[in-house]
């Protein structure tokens, strides 16, 4: 049993739909004070109102992570609604399909400017209060593919997702003298809108290849998460926890078993 991480703030950008949305409504639940971020600001109110309805206390900021003005805007909306931040969960990312030949460069940056720059915006935002706390913590929402595996027609998006974790060992060390910790979760495939999107049988064949036989579900990200914001956690930094129904352990598809 963790200790008890309510009443503090916690912003998660990309939290009007998917995985986002989960980690909010799963932070909302254990008492947390959650502000949702994303582009459209009827989604995210709509999933703020959900938390509202539910006895959570949850505010709306629309921004778009690749905007410093509106990333900054968020961090202040968050310390005028919510009195700080404690915890950044820099959720916010876009996988648009794109084959190397027909991309252009601006699917290219298009990607890398939400994806990556999104996360370094958000922290750089979000920074001066995390440290404040003295136990600042900030969870990237990275993906296996990228860091381990790959995908046809991901190559900007695989490019953004390591990205990521060399961001997050760089950042773990600057911040570890002010008490804050830097950690990424590491999905697997998750049933969310965005996945619903690339179709069925994206959907059939990456079951058929998940050793715990089903995708995951936003709470399975929402808990690690949690686990990585708690006061247990707090010496560990630096670090990735894979949460993908044992999809990477097998060698082959004979190996399945
Ligand atoms: P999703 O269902 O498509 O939801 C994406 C969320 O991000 C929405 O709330 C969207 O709202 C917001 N968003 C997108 N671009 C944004 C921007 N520029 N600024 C602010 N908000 C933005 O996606 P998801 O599947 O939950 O994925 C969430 C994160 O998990 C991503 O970083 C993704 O790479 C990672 N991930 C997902 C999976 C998976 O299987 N689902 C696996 C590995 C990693 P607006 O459109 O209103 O902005």
């Amino acid at each position: 049993m963790l200790k008890s991480i309510a009443g503090r703030s916690v912003v998660v950008t990309g939290a009007s739909k998917g995985i986002g949305k989960g980690i909010a409504r799963v932070f909302a639940e254990k008492g947390c004070k959650v502000l949702i971020v994303g582009r459209n600001y009827d989604d995210a109110q709509r999933a703020a109102l959900e938390i509202c309805e539910r006895g959570g206390t949850a505010m709306a900021f629309a921004a778009d992570v690749s905007d410093q003005r509106a990333v900054r805007e968020m961090a202040v909306a968050a310390c005028k609604y919510h009195g700080g931040i404690d915890i950044l969960c820099a959720n916010a990312g876009v996988y648009p399909m794109a084959r190397l030949g027909e991309m252009t460069l601006s699917d290219w940056e298009g990607v890398l400017r939400t994806n990556l720059t999104g996360t370094y915006l958000s922290v750089d935002a979000c920074l001066p209060e995390l440290k404040r706390t003295g136990r600042g913590r900030i969870i990237i929402i990275s993906s296996i593919s990228g860091p381990v595996t790959a995908i046809s027609g991901l190559s900007h998006y695989c490019a953004s997702k390591a990205g990521q974790l060399g961001f997050l060992r760089a950042a773990a060390l600057e911040l570890a003298s002010a008490g804050v910790t830097v950690n990424a979760i590491l999905p697997g495939n998750i049933a969310t809108e965005g996945v619903d999107g690339l179709g069925p049988e994206y959907i059939s064949q990456m079951t058929a290849a998940i050793p715990l036989g089903r995708l995951g579900s936003v709470e399975d990200i929402a808990h690690a998460a949690l686990f990585l914001a708690s006061d247990e956690a707090a010496y560990i930094t630096g670090q990735t926890i894979t949460v993908d129904g044992g999809q990477l352990l097998p060698e082959s598809k004979m190996a399945m078993g």
